[in-house]
């Protein structure tokens, strides 16, 4: 925890995904090359250099309804 973080007892099974549900504006690190902040294209975690994450729909779908974060249109 952190000063910022939401208040949530959940444990949503990884350090990572806490951080995704916990903190404001959280985004993981990639990992093919760890310096890398990803950014969220309404699916999944992405990077420039292709990586993807491969959260479940079912956890990307409580991200979304917790940040209000927009669809990205395609
Ligand atoms: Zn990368």
């Amino acid at each position: 925890m952190a000063n910022g973080d939401i208040q949530d007892p959940i444990d949503y099974g990884s350090i990572v995904r806490n951080n995704l549900m916990k903190r404001p504006g959280y985004m993981p690190y990639c990992g093919e090359a760890h310096l890398v902040r990803l950014s969220f294209d309404g699916t999944q975690f992405v990077c420039t250099c292709g990586y993807r994450t491969e959260f479940t729909e079912d956890f990307i779908a409580g991200y979304k309804s917790r940040w209000h974060t927009p669809e990205v249109a395609q």
